[in-house]
Order: C-alpha cells, then structure tokens, then sequence
C-alpha cells in the first residue's frame, strides 16, 4: 500500500533514530553510553504519581473530559503563567494536549493554510519544520550569522516575504542550550509586532536555566508583543514527566476555538489521569524542580571545561539552559580524517560506544548535540572515550 505524500514529505526522527540505535546495542549487551537522549533521566516525583493513583482510584478518570482539558488544570497553568509572567490569562486562554510536540502539531493545524511561510531560527528542534509541512505550510529557515546560535531581527527581515505568517522561537534552545536576552527578545518581538508575525514561543525549558542566567518569556514584555504571542510548554521537562504527555497552548480567544474544534476530531481529550497528574505537578510543592535544575547546573559546570579540552571540539559559549551542549566539531572531524559529521558520529557509537546526535537533525552540519540529562558518572567516563576516540583516530 502507498502512504500519503504529506508523509513521504517528512522525515522519521533523527534523535529518535539515535537513541533507537543506541537502544539496540545495549540490548545487545554493548555497554552504551547515551548521551543522545531528549528527557531528563529522573523518575516523576512521587507526589505526583500518587496524586494520579488518588484519581484513578476515586473514579475521576474514567470518562472523557472537555477537549481543552479540565478546568481546574487549565486554571491552575493560567495562574502559574500569571504568576511567572504578570499576565492575566484565565482557564479560557489554555488547551492542554499531549505534549508540546501535539501542542505545536495542533497550532499547526490550527494556524497555517497552503502556501503560508513559517521562520524557523537555527538550530531548530527537528520537529518544528515537519510539522509545519505537515499542515501545508512552509517552513523557512534562518541562519544565524557565524559565531552566534540566537538570531536577530535583521536576520528574520531578509527571510521574510508577504507569506510569512509566524515564526517559532525556542528559549532556552535544544539543541544548543542557548537563552535569549530580554534584549534579543524585545527587539524580536518589536519586530514581530510591526509586521505582524505571530510568534509561536516554545518555553518548555523555562525552568531549567543555570549559574544565574535569567529565562526572559515573551510574555515578559510589552502588551503589544505578548499578543503576538502564543505561549507553548508543558510537563515533561520541568517535572520530568515525558511519558505523562502533558503541554500546552496559551493563546487568544480565536487560537482557542480553533485548537478545541480541531482536537474535537482529532484527539477528543489528553488522557484524564495525565491531567490529574499535571494538576499536581503545577499546584504542589516546586521544591523538586529546583532540585533536578540544581542537578543538571552541576553536570554542565563540570561538562563544559572537559568537553573543550577535547581536541577539535569548539564551544565558545557555555550553555545556559536545557539539558544541551551543542559544540562546533568541524576541526574534530578534520583532525579524525572522517568525510562527514555523520560518519564521525557513527564511529563514535561503533567504536567508542558513546551515542550523540549529529548536527544536521537541527540544520548545523558542523555540531553534534550532547544530552547531560544522564548521571555525572556517564558523563565524565564520555568525555574519555571520546578523548581516547579522537588519540586513536589522529595517528
Ligand atoms: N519542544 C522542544 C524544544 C523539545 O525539546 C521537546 C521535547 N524534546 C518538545 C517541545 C516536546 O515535549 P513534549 O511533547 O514531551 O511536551
């Protein structure tokens, strides 16, 4: 039988394609280490989980709930987001849907006709532009000038044409780790502003910035901009909850109606007990996640010294944010003699065990992306295998 078009238009996965890889060796018992991996490696904290069981067992989930999710959920993302970024945003302003992968595929859907042009800064999370072919649309994306992993204004101008409808912009960024400046957002948000472009603001990684950097939100800032803006997060990488499948949609009136009429057919409801889970992860305590962003602060400080000391490897800023380091390894794979970062990254799994994810996924051929959402342990015996790696490949 043959599939659609639209779906031969896109790719599979490429990090998932890795970690599958990755996954297959260690079944074969080959001691992998998996620094390719896209979700923080804590389990859920348990008050959540048993804030599920309490809901399971009173009877609460056992039925559809309203396409947009409950209201007590949807009440308690808006405070938190008023909370976080003095805004007014009631329960009406939510949809809650499974994940923010879902949240960005059913903005998609909801937002974009043939022919509409979306910017997509690099380097991109992978799935920003299938997404945007899926719903028709065209995904433009926008290099940053050498050196700089943000974008500017002056950048996003000369991309755009009188189709281009929104941009997607993703702070703290996967895969580089990289947060922007109140600065840097303001002048894309005036920007964005004056030539109407809506934003479509991915903040999952809000939470998880380190050594004092500050998370600016869209939101932050002018009334005119946040009204440019649709806020996307979720659960899964502040409460560590990605096999919950928890995100969101923060948006106007009209982006509300048109997500509810489009997941009334599409998905119905995000399952009931995720619901009740994520209303626990947002109305309890917060001492979990400042402890897990603690965690990864102490794995990037410890990362970023050993993972320049590499030869070949380039990281000329620390990263800031998420659980990404996204080094510069042009000079690695010229010093290691391989055609291609991909080739180089193969090896590496091959040879030294150790799995990243090549450049290319994100739209920058000469980086490889580097979870340390792993145990310190695995972390520091990488970095040797990569270093005895690259001894054995420069003789
Ligand atoms: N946005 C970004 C930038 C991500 O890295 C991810 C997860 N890898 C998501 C969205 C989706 O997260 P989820 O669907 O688990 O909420």
């Amino acid at each position: 039988m043959e599939i659609s078009e639209r779906v031969s238009n896109i790719q599979p996965s490429a990090t998932l394609a890795l970690s599958g890889k990755a996954k297959a060796m260690k079944a074969q018992g080959i001691d992998v280490l998996n620094l390719s991996i896209g979700q923080p490696d804590f389990n859920t904290p348990k008050h959540i989980g048993q804030a599920a069981i309490k809901a399971i067992e009173s009877g609460k989930v056992d039925f559809y709930t309203a396409a947009a999710g409950i209201e007590p959920l949807r009440k308690a993302i808006a405070d938190k987001e008023n909370a976080d970024h003095g805004t007014n945003f009631t329960a009406d302003n939510v949809v809650v849907m499974n994940g923010a992968k879902m949240t960005l595929y059913a903005l998609g859907q909801a937002l974009f006709d043939e022919g509409d042009e979306v910017l997509i800064p690099l380097p991109y999370w992978v799935t920003y532009g299938e997404q945007v072919k899926l719903a028709g649309a065209k995904p433009v994306f926008v290099k940053p000038a050498a050196g700089r992993l943000t974008v500017v204004p002056e950048e996003l101008e000369a991309a755009r044409t009188p189709k281009t409808k929104a941009m997607i912009l993703n702070t703290p960024n996967n895969p580089s780790g990289a947060v922007y400046t109140r600065e840097q957002l303001q002048a894309i948000g005036d920007w964005a502003v004056e030539h109407d472009i809506i934003v479509i603001a991915d903040d999952i990684y809000g939470k998880l910035v380190y050594n004092g950097t500050k998370f600016v939100s869209l939101l932050d800032l002018s009334p005119a901009i946040r009204k440019q803006t649709i806020l996307v997060n979720g659960m899964s990488k502040t409460y560590s909850m990605t096999g919950w499948r928890v995100g969101y949609a923060i948006a106007d009136e009209q982006v509300v109606k048109g997500l509810k009429t489009f997941l009334s057919h599409a998905a119905g409801n995000m399952a009931a007990v995720s619901q009740y889970a994520a209303l626990a992860a947002v109305t309890g305590d917060q001492a979990c996640v400042e402890e897990m962003r603690a965690t990864y602060e102490e794995r990037i400080n410890t990362l970023y010294p050993l993972l320049n000391e590499i030869p070949g490897f380039k990281l000329d800023v620390k990263p800031a944010g998420a659980f990404y380091a996204f080094p510069d390894v042009s000079e690695a794979v010229k010093l290691t003699g391989f055609a291609s970062t991909d080739e180089f990254v193969n090896a590496l799994l091959d040879e030294a065990h150790v799995a990243v994810v090549p450049g290319a996924a994100f739209g920058m051929d000469d980086h490889v992306r580097i979870s340390y959402a792993t145990s310190m342990d695995v972390l520091k015996e990488a970095v040797q295998r990569i270093q005895a790696f690259m001894a054995d490949h420069q003789k």
